[in-house]
């Protein structure tokens, strides 16, 4: 449990909006991931030294990045638990769509190695989970978090069951430093990556027109069973970590379009992952803004 005083003792996200509207909100409780859903993109090498940190107290992974106490393998066994309850939900049909409120995140971690406070892949791991558990083929993976999903792409560039779309501020002039529009996805992969990058100081207009002319049409010829999205909201204007304007009626925007065109290919089916955000005012007004969007 983490101890530290809350920096925003005042601070509620008001969930009004959403309730207002008829919409009935289930809150599910998750369970811990099992260890083989973790290995079935990360090595049991890499597994088992984050679970070494972390049971000797914690300390530094990712040369600096990604510090972990001793706490830290067990709560992403849980963040990882949370998304894939959701998926358990939307394919029993107890609801229509889930958002996984969890951290830590999980689009930069890689199959061998942590990135950007990532421990593990949770959504290229909730990609496996669905095809095995769930018997899913064709996934629809979109990212808008302000950082390239290296670690999504790293653990599926060679799978043709899905298509990962990620809009990021261009990787010239921000971590990771990938998410190219040449990487386009590996061997019998290749065509299932695109990546959408942006100069610094783009805005809602020009994520909009990305997403109606490539991310829209490319779901559409791919027709996705289910979107999952990796929604980071630290594109948003106020956030510390980038350098793109997005306000939070643009994440509504986005995830509505995500929500019609599954509407139209997979019965309504979205999965949301929380990734990076770190202005937390503005993080929970996007969220919130989110959940609109996920509940039209
Ligand atoms: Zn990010």
């Amino acid at each position: 449990m983490i101890d530290s005083p809350d920096p925003f003792p005042d601070f509620q996200v008001d969930l009004g909006p959403i309730s207002g509207r008829g919409v009935k909100l289930v809150e599910l409780t998750p369970k811990h991931a099992d260890l083989k859903w973790i290995l079935s993109v990360h090595t049991e090498q890499y597994f088992h030294h984050v679970h070494h940190v972390c049971e000797l107290g914690g300390g530094i992974l990712d040369q600096g990045d990604t510090p972990v106490s001793v706490d830290s393998c067990d709560v992403a066994l849980l963040s990882l638990g949370s998304l894939l309850t959701c998926c358990d939900a939307v394919m029993g049909g107890k609801v229509q769509r889930a958002f996984s409120a969890a951290r830590p995140p999980g689009h930069h971690a890689e199959p061998d190695r942590p990135m950007g406070f990532c421990l593990f892949a949770n959504v290229a791991i909730t990609a496996k989970y669905l095809r095995q558990q769930h018997g899913i083929t064709r996934i629809g993976i979109v990212d808008f978090d302000v950082h390239h999903g290296n670690g999504t792409q790293a653990c599926l560039e060679d799978d043709p069951n899905k298509l990962f779309i990620s809009m990021h501020q261009h990787p010239r002039t921000c971590y990771p430093g990938s998410g190219y529009e040449h990487e386009t996805g590996t061997g019998a992969g290749e065509g299932y990556v695109i990546n959408i990058p942006f100069r610094p100081g783009a805005e809602d207009e020009q994520y909009l027109a990305a997403m109606e002319e490539k991310v829209i049409p490319a779901l559409d010829a791919f027709k996705p069973e289910i979107i999952l999205i990796s929604a980071g909201f630290d594109a948003h204007r106020d956030d510390p970590l980038a350098h793109i304007n997005l306000s939070e009626e643009c994440f509504e925007k986005m995830t509505r379009r995500l929500v019609d065109v599954a509407n139209v290919h997979c019965r309504g089916r979205v999965v949301s992952a929380l990734e990076g955000g770190y202005n937390l005012r503005a993080l929970g007004r996007s969220v919130v803004r989110h959940l609109i969007g996920l509940s039209h």
